[in-house]
């Protein structure tokens, strides 16, 4: 494993070593430029804890010359046919697909997650969006509405749906590009012009991106990418008093400064946050099914996903099958860096999160909690996990209440249909949720008792850029993808006219 992670770079494509080998600069306007600051800070490759490539640091003085450049784009952009704008989108989406094989190297150099992930997953679900988005780019709609108190004379009244502005775009780290697409292409389609601040840890396929965005023949300005840290860059742009909107992605604890930091100018705020989210597995599921992709919901990712499946509930009868059947698979995967070909799971993103989910294993062990499989980080270089499987565990539990958005999974059995809605939604999530049975009735039953945005019927994380995807409770406000994505990037204006 360790030959295998020193000549990541090595065995990198040439256009991506040639990508990281020099600073990487900040795209305000239609230029690339250095910081303000002129500083730079590195990013990381986890699967080796060095250096990957130097990445220009913005911050406030950064943001604001970005929010200028869109705000000086906006009123060309927003009234350009809207057949054009799509056709630019489209474009992106072609370019994204045939640079596939550097984007997806990049995405695992700096992200960590498997190569054959990034390549059948991010990059592929990423072009898609685009194209997907640029098909609404041109159904933006009002409607005509016919009056009744309006005394006296007829009128005619419809509604605009108008873009909002400049938008700010704030995301994470777990699926660096799918995260920066899901936040442009909807803006884009309505006719916003774009901030965005890629997460500290990942910045690098935004950048390409960047790139590709001018390639595909956007106007100068209307996409701006400044990498920079949180508490500088992030806050100064959720602040931004010229910003329109804010779109932020990444924890829940976040998610709140966002809003507050919002308030001084009342601008939009639409959030995607944390999850615990409940995978139910009854016994009359089909468990060839049911088994290997709750393993999948937890280990997809390294288990660093919004949507993992935290929280397995098992029925009584098959509890002990499944937490075998689950524990087997975990041990099964292979673990190694993201480069090598076998890999299946990689290394966590940072040290820091490392250390997190390190934390919350030895706090799940001391309160009681017995690992079938993992529970540990594994030694030498890089920030590798083991797969783990925790029994043993109660509502009660540190491990059970929090996000740990790494590759643990806690299972717990419960008696039958009555009470496993309100287990299940004994949390400040409400993300996802997921029911395996063959009883139609109780699955449908049960997918209306739930506290979540989304819930799987006898599958899980089960995408697609037409279904609208966001939280109840604390997991957010608003939705993304399919028509609620692009239509959160829009107001509504009420023209009535007297006739
Ligand atoms: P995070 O700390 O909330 O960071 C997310 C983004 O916010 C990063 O770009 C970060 O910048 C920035 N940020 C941090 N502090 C900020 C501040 N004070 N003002 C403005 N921006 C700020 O989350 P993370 O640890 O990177 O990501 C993991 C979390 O995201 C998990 O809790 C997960 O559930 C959630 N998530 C949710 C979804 C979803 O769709 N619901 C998807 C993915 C992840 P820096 O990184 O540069 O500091
Ligand atoms: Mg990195």
């Amino acid at each position: 494993m360790s030959a295998m992670a020193q000549s990541d770079l090595v065995q990198s494509d040439v256009r991506v070593s040639t990508f990281v080998a020099v600073p990487r600069k900040m795209l305000i306007g239609g230029q690339w430029v250095e910081a303000a600051s002129g500083k730079t800070f590195p990013t990381y490759n986890p699967a080796t804890g060095e250096a990957l490539a130097d990445v220009a640091e913005g911050d406030k003085e950064d943001i604001d010359r970005a929010v200028r450049a869109a705000r000086q784009a906006f009123p060309a952009w927003s009234s350009l046919p809207p057949a054009l704008r799509s056709k630019m989108l489209w474009r992106l989406g072609d370019l994204i697909e045939e640079n596939l094989e550097e984007l997806a190297q990049l995405e695992t150099l700096d992200n960590g997650k498997p190569l054959s992930a990034a390549r059948a997953f991010d990059i592929p679900f990423t072009a898609d969006h685009f194209r997907y988005m640029a098909g609404w780019a041109t159904k933006i709609e009002g409607a005509s509405i016919p009056l009744s108190l309006a005394p006296g004379g007829s009128f005619h009244a419809y509604t605009l749906r108008e873009p909002v502005g400049v938008v700010g775009q704030i995301v994470p780290w777990n699926f660096p590009l799918v995260m920066a697409a899901w936040k442009i292409a909807p803006a884009l389609a309505a006719g916003c012009t774009v901030v965005l601040k890629p997460a500290e840890q990942t910045p690098l396929t935004a950048l390409r991106l960047g790139e590709l965005i001018q390639e595909a023949g956007f106007p100068a300005g209307v996409v701006n990418i400044v990498p920079g840290f949180g508490e500088t860059a992030g806050a100064a742009l959720a602040a931004h008093p010229d910003v329109d909107k804010v779109a932020f992605t990444g924890s829940t604890e976040v998610g709140k400064l966002i809003v507050q930091a919002a308030a001084g100018n009342l601008k939009k705020v639409t959030l995607e946050l944390g999850g615990k989210s409940p995978n139910i597995i009854f016994r009359d599921a089909d468990l060839e099914q049911a088994i290997p992709q709750a393993a999948g919901a937890i280990f997809f990712n390294q288990g660093e996903i919004c949507t993992a499946g935290s929280r397995l509930f098992v029925e009584h009868a098959v509890f002990d099958r499944v937490v075998e059947g689950v524990a087997e698979r975990a041990k099964a995967i292979r673990l190694g860096p993201g480069m090598d070909p076998e890999t299946e799971m990689g290394p966590l993103v940072s040290a820091e999160q490392l250390t997190r989910v390190c934390d919350y294993l030895e706090s799940g062990l001391a309160e009681g909690a017995e690992a079938v499989a993992g529970g540990r980080k594994q030694d030498g270089k890089g920030y590798f996990v083991e797969p783990t499987v925790l029994v043993n565990t109660n509502p009660g539990m540190k491990v059970v209440r929090e996000e740990i958005f790494g590759p643990v999974v806690t299972v717990m059995p419960f008696k039958d249909a009555d009470d496993i809605a309100a287990l299940s939604n004994e949390t400040v999530y409400g993300l996802a949720a997921a029911v395996w049975t063959r009883d139609i009735s109780k699955a449908h039953r049960l997918a209306s008792a739930l506290q979540s945005g989304n819930v799987w019927v006898n599958c899980y994380n089960a995408f697609d850029n037409a279904l609208p995807f966001g939280g109840y409770k604390q997991s957010g406000w608003g939705r993304e993808l399919g028509r609620e994505g692009v239509e959160q990037y829009t107001q509504t204006k009420t023209v009535c006219v007297k006739l």
